[in-house]
């Protein structure tokens, strides 16, 4: 079994999701005792959030390499990077290791593909909704991807870093994603994104007819599977 690499703390109340759902996989697949082979990374949250806000993107990318490299030296066979928004300085985190990073736009997008959706609406920070880096992923893909209104965005992005990332599962909040999810629907999406790791922790598919890709499950599934040499 490889073992995986993961840099958390992204926050850390969807890392803990990673860490179950990567060793549930495991146990699903190979039965009895067995679970995952895992080095976690977790960084400070609050460092990374500060640099994402004042556009230093080149800062974070200096500290997740860095977390990378010491995953590599540590005897990682890959990395696994639990959150969206950080996909963003993978380019400049490429060029300091010599191990593979699981994209999570590319696992999601592969994901897509085999449901057959080719429209798709995207809820995320406003940074993976806004900015191109993720968007690209999918739209190389062939999907079209739609986003919310500038509102919405505020909306979703606020209730991210203000509540889910420290915890906080509010149901009014619920309720507006909920509202967010039915306009995309309106607008054309055949499936909706859950682009921010910690989204799951307010929806789920239980909540909503239209089909809903929950990055973090998918990210997390693909990283066991590849420990153990399968594919999805
Ligand atoms: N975990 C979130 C994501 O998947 C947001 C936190 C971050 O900015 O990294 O994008």
């Amino acid at each position: 079994m490889k073992t995986i690499g993961l840099i958390g703390g992204m926050s850390w109340e969807s890392t803990v999701t990673y860490y179950k759902v990567i060793n549930e996989t495991i146990k699903r697949k190979l039965g009895g005792l067995h679970s995952a082979k895992i080095l976690l990374y977790s960084v400070d949250f609050d460092e990374i959030e500060k640099y994402q806000a004042s556009g230093e993107w080149d800062k974070s990318a200096d500290v997740l390499s860095d977390a990378a490299e010491r995953l590599e030296k540590a005897g990682a066979d890959f990395i696994v990077i639990c959150t969206n928004t950080m996909h963003k300085v993978v380019p400049q985190m490429k060029e300091r290791i010599g191990i593979p990073i699981i994209h999570i736009a590319e696992a999601t997008a592969d994901k897509l593909k085999e449901h057959g959706i080719t429209t798709v609406g995207l809820l995320g920070t406003k940074y993976t909704m806004i900015q191109d880096f993720y968007k690209d992923k999918l739209i190389e893909a062939g999907i079209r991807v739609i986003i919310p209104d500038d509102n919405d965005v505020e909306t979703v992005n606020a209730v991210i870093y203000d509540e889910l990332c420290l915890g906080n599962i509010i149901p009014a909040s619920k309720d507006k994603y909920l509202e967010i999810i039915r306009k995309l629907e309106d607008a054309g999406a055949q499936g909706v994104i859950l682009g921010c790791t910690e989204i799951g922790l307010l929806v789920n598919q239980k909540d909503v007819e239209l089909p809903i890709f929950d990055t973090t499950l998918i990210h997390a599934e693909k990283a066991a599977l590849t420990a153990i040499n399968e594919s999805m």
